[in-house]
């Protein structure tokens, strides 16, 4: 990973003040605490203990990191920049992965989002990932370690890819740290003129692949599983991808769950997805979304499944809000969106939860100097 000094103090990554700063933020859940200057104790020690460990019975379930945020919304206004980054805040996140959205609606077309706007092509962009670079690079220090991250690629134009990482790297030199959430199949735009992306596409990647490899850049991409007709219709896609590219790490957003995909059996899904993390140890899954949680996690019998996966393989696992930052949205909206995608933490295991929703896994993924604090003893 790449990084310029500047960014690295802008988003206080990699150094061990902000590490420090984060661990009392989260454990004294308040900044003055260690702004008074008392030391934070190293994990294993009698003090760090007794001082520092993470009290799930009295401390908030919900994530301190969104993997999975637009920063930018199909088309029209957003919630300013700066505004957004005092939601994460506000709620109490401390990492986050900015994204702008894959695809973008014309800049002359009044609608803000795809699905109400059918026949309306939508088509990759660099735009938002512009945007959201250059606000990163003008923004103040803050609490929330922000990693940019590149939305613009399109799967069916592989050469377009490389060329994009060409502008960005010349306009933005070491500030994108993650690629995605790039779709690989989304059945939902399919009346926005998108289709599925090719067989004979993903062996043309290999170039940008390489790229993201040698700068240990994660992909998140957006791959449909299927549809309730067809559940499985869309796995020989995703499985060639992941064969292709074993050494890259690779996000499956959403375990591969959408709106049309609201019946498979837990069960089944459990197994599938214990394969692929079994096969690919570079395979991680993301479980944002609210509609995830909705037809899946909310329910005990349905949720208890994805409950074991989490505890059995939970350094494979990210969690995220996929809030879009339409400028119709506010805090309320973020809060709840993050109440709700963090609502399975409460069933996790303290390994699985200190690995998830305390940030262990998400600073592993990007090389962070940060420990997740250990969770006091129950
Ligand atoms: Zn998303």
């Amino acid at each position: 990973m790449r990084r310029t000094q500047a960014n690295a103090q802008r988003t206080w990554a990699g150094s061990t003040g902000p590490a420090r700063l984060l661990a009392c933020v989260l454990l004294a859940g308040a900044v003055g605490a260690c702004a008074s200057g008392g030391p934070v104790s190293s994990p294993g020690t009698a003090r760090s203990v007794a001082s520092t460990c993470f009290d799930r019975e009295t401390q908030p379930h919900t994530s301190v990191v969104d993997a999975h945020v637009h920063f930018r919304p199909f088309n029209g206004p957003a919630v300013p920049f700066a505004e957004l980054v005092r939601y994460l805040e506000e709620a109490g996140v401390r990492f986050a992965t900015v994204m702008g959205i894959g695809q973008v609606l014309p800049a002359s077309s009044s609608c803000t989002y795809y699905l109400d706007c059918p026949g309306t092509p939508v088509v990759p962009s660099l735009r938002n990932d512009f945007v959201n670079a250059a606000n990163v690079a003008a923004g103040p220090p803050g609490k929330v370690r922000l990693a940019l991250s590149m939305t613009f690629p399109d799967f069916s134009r592989p050469g377009s890819v490389a060329a994009g990482i060409e502008v960005l790297d010349r306009e933005f030199p070491g500030m994108f740290e993650w690629m995605g959430e790039v779709n690989l199949v989304k059945q939902a735009m399919y009346q926005n003129d998108v289709a599925d992306v090719a067989d004979s596409m993903p062996p043309l990647w290999a170039p940008f692949m390489a790229t993201l490899r040698q700068r240990g850049i994660p992909l998140s991409i957006h791959a449909d599983l299927g549809d309730n007709d067809e559940p499985l219709k869309h796995l020989p896609l995703v499985e060639r991808v992941l064969d292709l590219y074993p050494e890259n790490k690779i996000v499956w957003v959403h375990m591969g769950l959408s709106l049309q995909l609201t019946e498979l059996d837990p069960a089944r899904h459990v197994e599938l997805l214990k394969r692929l993390l079994d096969q690919r140890p570079n395979l991680f899954l993301d479980i944002s979304w609210r509609i995830v949680h909705d037809h899946y996690f909310a329910e005990a019998e349905k949720r208890a499944p994805y409950v074991a996966l989490f505890n059995a393989y939970s350094d494979r696992i990210l969690p995220g809000t996929d809030f879009l930052a339409s400028r119709n949205k506010n805090f309320e909206t973020y809060k709840e969106e993050l109440a709700v995608t963090s609502s399975i933490n409460q069933h996790l295991s303290d390994e699985a939860f200190r690995n998830i929703a305390l940030g262990g896994n998400y600073a592993r993924l990007l090389n962070l100097d940060y420990e997740a604090p250990e969770i006091c003893p129950g």
